[in-house]
């Protein structure tokens, strides 16, 4: 068990799918050989397949008896690879070929089936799920480790692989129920999302949070009561973990998407099921999903009326300082980032 712990929560009503956290990401962490098919952060279209193809599909976890249950690994395939566009056929030869990959072959790739969603008539819908490694409580990659070389750091709960003990083993990708473990084929290591740790400890939010245009990431300290994803997930409850009967016990957490009525096709007015089959939303948030959008639906019914909504305020989350409150760890305190302070603690050096 961690002294405290890092969380983030992510409001999917306000994903607008740009992937700009995914290229913050990208560029801060993973621009590096053996790395190129690395998303530690993606964003995948609900209802879809998601990366790598299939990954809820495969198991991963803890099974009802607390044991760990690996998943067979995910193949090249499911990762697919990055492709080049066929832009010189496109232009030089009389503009007849569309626009399309150079490598006809691909069958697979990030965000392959953006916005496809479920696609019959009035029945469609989707949804973006923004994911990351969940620096779980009890996280499955840890315990499935031999070597010993991913931990839980004790200060502030976030999950690390020690690169130089790791032997490239993979049973901590078969362990994770999230698939969020990649290979990187050139060193023979694993490597995961890092949660910006040498971000936080300089005061800054996650790449990912800082860039994100939707403001729909909240981060802080979960056992901080001033920290916005305290108020959302301990004291509001407005926000869930992904898959949670795998149990791990996720530190990612979502605000799930409000869910009115669906529309019967060609306009012909509402009909009484709602836009995403709740089925839907109990496999991916669990059954506390149906009271955390009732709560919802009551804060959203008191804003209408004129009345004042704290959640929805904070959901709004305007600015900066409402979404994130980084603090250090050892005084609980907002994060002094002065040159005196970090000389101090080590982190830059004179
Ligand atoms: S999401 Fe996966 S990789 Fe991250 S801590 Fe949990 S089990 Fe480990
Ligand atoms: S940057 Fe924000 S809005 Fe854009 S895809 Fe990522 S989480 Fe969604």
């Amino acid at each position: 068990m961690s002294e405290h712990q890092y969380a983030m929560v992510m409001d999917l009503n306000k994903c607008l799918g740009c992937q700009t956290c995914t290229m913050a990401c990208k560029k801060q962490w993973t621009d590096h050989d053996g790395m190129e098919y690395m998303y530690w952060n993606n964003v995948e279209t609900r209802p879809g397949k998601g990366y790598p193809r299939n990954w809820d599909g495969i198991g991963g976890g803890f099974d009802r008896y607390g044991q760990l249950a690996p998943s067979p690994l995910p193949v090249a395939e499911d990762y697919g690879k990055a492709w080049e566009y066929n832009y010189e056929e496109r232009i030089f030869d009389g503009g007849k070929k569309s626009v399309q990959p150079n490598d006809r072959k691909l069958s697979w790739g990030p965000n392959w089936d953006e916005d496809q969603g479920k696609l019959n008539g009035a029945d469609n819908f989707y949804f973006y799920l923004p994911r990351l490694c969940n620096h779980c409580t009890h996280p499955a990659c840890v315990e499935a480790c031999t070597r010993k070389a991913i931990y839980k750091r004790a200060e502030d709960g976030i999950v690390l692989i020690d690169q130089d003990r790791c032997q490239g083993y993979r049973h901590c990708i078969q362990a994770c129920p999230y698939k969020k473990i990649y290979y990187n084929e050139v060193l023979g290591k694993s490597q995961k999302c890092i949660f910006c740790y040498p971000r936080l400890e300089k005061g800054k939010v996650n790449a990912c949070a800082a860039q994100c245009p939707g403001r729909l990431r909240f981060v802080g300290l979960l056992d901080d009561p001033e920290s916005p994803v305290h108020k959302l997930v301990l004291k509001y409850k407005v926000a869930l973990g992904l898959l949670p009967e795998r149990g791990t016990g996720p530190n990612v957490y979502y605000v799930p998407p409000f869910n009115p009525p669906r529309r019967a096709n060609y306009g012909k007015g509402l009909l009484d099921d709602p836009r995403i089959p709740l089925g839907y939303l109990k496999y991916l948030f669990g059954l506390e999903v149906i009271d955390v959008l009732k709560r919802l639906e009551t804060e959203l019914a008191k804003a209408q009326s004129g009345e004042q909504s704290e959640i929805l305020q904070l959901l709004i989350g305007r600015d900066a300082e409402v979404r994130y409150r980084i603090v250090d760890v050892h005084t609980m305190q907002p994060f002094d980032s002065s040159p005196t302070h970090l000389l101090q603690l080590g982190l830059i050096k004179r």
